[in-house]
């Protein structure tokens, strides 16, 4: 499996997942022109996806989703209420393939699992992927990470966790009150503390390489998210057992084969 952060941030995230024969997206928050430029920058044509899976409607997850799917006939796959939501915000593409939260189905060769997260969208979802023995997780826009995310997310081979923001940070910065709580509540987003919290839970033998995205531009930094890092596997005694890196918005990182 390889897999290549097109971009992660409060603007705009989109993931590509490739095995030999296979290629998904995880969400299209960039626009179709863009996306399409950064997976020719990978060497992949949008005629080469199977398939895009959406988390939720929030915009800078689907901006390019509705444009690209219907230009390059892609299957989407999304759950009942986020296709609900998405034909609510003229952003449905002409067909979903639905799923439901907990039930795993097949796109290619990989085995999807998605799981919900709590996050203030109308059915939020994260996702495993596995093919060929290796798990892959991809787990961002969630308030909390509670002991079945953990579960589910548990030795992956690779894992993408949110790190959006940091918590003194986003109580200094210049935002309306009601914004900075929906953002550090039990449905909002993931402070830097609980994202190597998950971190520290989730990593197991198999675990090869943890990649940190979502990051808040007001109210976080790389060097923020960086020394919570250091702290975090120092503190741990988890140097040198895997690599870390951290994703940002404009400039596609990986790939990364496990
Ligand atoms: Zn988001
Ligand atoms: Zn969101």
């Amino acid at each position: 499996m390889e897999i290549m952060i097109i971009g992660s941030g409060s603007s705009g995230n989109c993931t590509l997942i490739k095995s030999n024969d296979s290629c998904v997206l995880i969400d299209a928050g960039f626009s179709c022109k863009q996306i399409v430029e950064r997976l020719d920058g990978f060497g992949i044509k949008p005629s080469q996806l199977d398939g895009i899976l959406v988390t939720h409607e929030h915009s800078d997850h689907i901006k390019g989703l509705r444009v690209l799917a219907n230009k390059y006939d892609i299957p989407v796959y999304a759950n009942m209420d986020t296709a609900e939501a998405l034909r609510y915000k003229n952003h449905a593409p002409e067909h979903f393939n639905l799923f439901m939260s907990g039930q795993k189905f097949i796109v290619g060769d990989f085995e999807v699992n998605p799981f919900p997260v709590p996050h203030d969208a109308a059915d939020a979802t994260a996702y495993s992927l596995t093919c060929n023995g290796k798990k892959a997780s991809f787990v961002t826009d969630l308030g909390l990470a509670g002991r079945m995310i953990v579960h589910h997310v548990k030795n992956s081979d690779f894992m993408l966790i949110e790190s959006n923001y940091d918590y003194k940070t986003l109580q200094e910065i210049n935002r309306p009150w009601s914004i900075k709580q929906r953002i550090a509540s039990r449905i909002g987003h993931l402070a830097n503390e609980d994202a190597m919290k998950l971190m520290v839970e989730a990593v197991g033998e198999n675990t090869q390489k943890v990649v940190f995205g979502h990051i808040s531009r007001d109210s976080n930094s790389i060097e923020k998210v960086q020394s919570a890092v250091n702290l975090t596997l120092e503190e741990n005694s988890l140097h040198g057992r895997f690599d870390v890196e951290i994703a940002v918005q404009n400039t596609p990182l990986g790939p990364f084969k496990i």
